[in-house]
């Protein structure tokens, strides 16, 4: 059996179309436009190239964006000035400080210093504790995007064994929270399980979110399983040419297609449904905020 690829590049694109959709109708009928703000302070590559794909997709869908660079040696008082501005300031709908933060900058304070009903990214500790008890929340985009796959994959999630590997803020834990909050049985493995092998053959959804290259195994897996491969890993391809790399996930592609039923792929799985639901997110806030009907 050949597993069925779940491909987020087109699903982050049906959710793009929908949203788009929507704001046009809030521009038209209400005469509001959803507007995004993404701080982004020092220059780490990585985190550019998340910047600017964020703000080339938020116009794209019809959203204001609002770009804010800030020097790596940005002081926290400027830091926290502009967000409490941003706070105030009526159209932005949306506040995203791109992580990691230079280390002189506490990455706690700054994002709890973001009016919980424009943190979009979901990692204040108010919307962590909303998520945790059930509450309307803003949710983290990743965990989010896996979830909209599994719905749209399996239905009705109620009852099925989850198994997340991962146990992290922003990935493992509000993952593990989806699930429970969709009635599956949930297990957190992490670096300290016993057995994650027996562990991960419970699964009946495997949602791989570790950090390392091809870490899970084909013979981890259950014949039929759901896995979502969270994982974004570079590693050298000789193949494609001398010091070139390729982006692999945390589970064993090749060997994974084999046994499970259906499977994210490493790129065009997580990753392009990760920035689908931030605009999803900005969207939800701007309707919240103005006392609109939100988005489904
Ligand atoms: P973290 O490093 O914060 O967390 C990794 C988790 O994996 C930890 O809980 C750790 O356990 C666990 N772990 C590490 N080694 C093992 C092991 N040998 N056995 C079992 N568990 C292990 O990573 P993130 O959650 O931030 O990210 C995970 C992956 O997802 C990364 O590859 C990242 O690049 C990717 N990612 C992808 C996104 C997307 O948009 N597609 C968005 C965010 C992340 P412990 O807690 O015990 O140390």
């Amino acid at each position: 059996m050949t597993a069925t690829l779940i491909d987020g590049t087109a699903f982050a694109a049906t959710v793009r179309e929908k949203v788009a959709a929507h704001v046009a109708r809030l521009k038209e009928v209400q005469g509001v436009t959803p507007g995004l703000a993404v701080v982004l302070v020092g220059d780490d590559p990585a985190s550019e190239v998340y910047v600017r794909s964020k703000g080339k997709q938020t116009v794209g869908v019809g959203m204001n964006s609002y770009e804010h660079r800030l020097p790596a040696e940005t002081s926290e008082t400027e830091l926290l000035d502009l967000i409490a501005r941003l706070n105030a300031d009526k159209d932005v709908h949306g506040i995203l400080v791109q992580l990691p933060l230079p280390s002189h900058l506490d990455e706690s304070l700054v994002i709890n210093a973001i009016d919980p009903a424009k943190d979009v990214d979901g990692f204040h500790i108010s919307n962590v504790g909303r998520l945790g008890t059930g509450q309307k929340a803003m949710v983290p985009c990743t965990p989010l995007g896996c979830l909209m796959m599994l719905r749209d994959q399996l239905g009705n999630l109620s009852g099925l064994n989850a198994v997340v590997i991962g146990r992290s803020n922003i990935v493992g834990k509000p993952m593990a929270q989806l699930l429970l909050g969709d009635s599956c049985t949930v297990t957190i493995a992490h670096s300290r399980t016993k057995d994650l092998p027996d562990v991960a053959r419970r699964a009946d959804i495997l949602v791989a979110a570790v950090g390392r290259p091809n870490f899970v195994q084909g013979d981890w897996i259950k014949p039929g399983a759901t896995v979502i491969d969270v994982g974004i890993n570079r590693i050298p391809a000789p193949e494609k040419g001398e010091g070139k790399t390729r982006l692999v996930g945390d589970v064993d592609f090749v060997a994974a297609r084999e046994v499970a039923g259906a499977i994210t792929p490493v790129p065009g799985g997580v990753g392009p449904m990760t920035i689908a639901c931030l605009l999803a997110n900005t969207l939800t806030a701007c309707c919240r905020a103005h006392g609109f009907a939100e988005p489904e």
